[in-house]
């Protein structure tokens, strides 16, 4: 299984990845959580991407491109993955193409998340993170357990940097110019899957698993590069 979750920042796509992906195996690939720890561990690309994620801007498409690039070429990828935050731009949809098809592989189904505005200000504005594993919590409709700690790793949740009003503006106006169009980019291939992202977490994730079958019982030819050859997609 090898999808793509598109949405906007709030929608839940870090919440559902993370679920998905222990359901399937899979392991889900967040850009955002990429790069957190490459400013974390002060690579290159952390020194470079640090400023620029903390004004909520867009961190170069070769940057990305190589970032992702590595990271599906390691063993645990090559029986699917689920990408969550990445293509953010048409240059990055056509270099994921670009990639998939030098691995002899493709989509199975790209998802979008939908919610309106004001329903994704107020899950930002309450959104807690675990620095350690990237879990994501929310202050109103999903706390964690202890207050102020994961439930998985016990770590301190923080609010993240780029969290911020201002931040938080200037991504969704971000998104709005720059990720929303990649819908239609997938929509003309018939691999696109809508789901609504305003429902508790349990609906959503079943609506998932729901569309995603119905997407394996019809899978789509359009947009594959090549058949892959006993590649085995989950
Ligand atoms: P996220 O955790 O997905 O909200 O991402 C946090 C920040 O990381 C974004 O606001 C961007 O600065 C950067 N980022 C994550 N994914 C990408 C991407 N595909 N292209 C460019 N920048 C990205």
């Amino acid at each position: 299984m090898r999808v793509i979750f598109l949405g906007p920042q709030g929608v839940g796509k870090g919440t559902q990845a993370a679920l998905l992906g222990a359901r399937f195996g899979i392991p889900a690939l967040s850009t955002g959580e990429m790069l957190r720890s490459e400013v974390k561990r002060k690579t290159e690309i952390g020194q470079k991407a640090d400023a620029i994620m903390k004004r909520g801007d867009l961190v170069p498409d070769d940057v990305m491109l190589a970032l992702i690039r590595s990271r599906l070429s390691e063993a645990d990828a090559r029986s699917g993955f689920i990408l969550d935050g990445f293509p953010r731009t048409p240059a990055q949809a056509e270099g994921l193409d670009g990639t998939l098809a030098h691995f002899d592989t493709q989509l199975n189904a790209v998802v979008l998340f939908k919610a309106p505005r004001e329903v994704l200000l107020a899950r930002l504005s309450g959104r807690r993170t675990c620095p350690k594993c990237g879990a994501n919590y929310n202050l109103e409709t999903h706390p964690p357990k202890a207050q102020g700690v994961c439930d998985h790793d016990g770590t301190r949740l923080v609010h993240r940097a780029d969290d911020t009003p201002e931040a938080i503006n200037h991504r969704l106006e971000l998104y709005e110019r720059q990720t929303a169009p990649l819908a239609e980019y997938y929509r003309k291939r018939g691999q696109l899957r809508e789901i609504d992202g305003t429902r508790p977490i349990d609906a959503v994730q079943q609506a998932l698993v729901d569309a995603l079958d119905s997407q394996r019982q019809a899978p789509s030819t359009v947009g594959a590069h090549r058949t892959p050859q006993g590649s085995g997609s989950a």
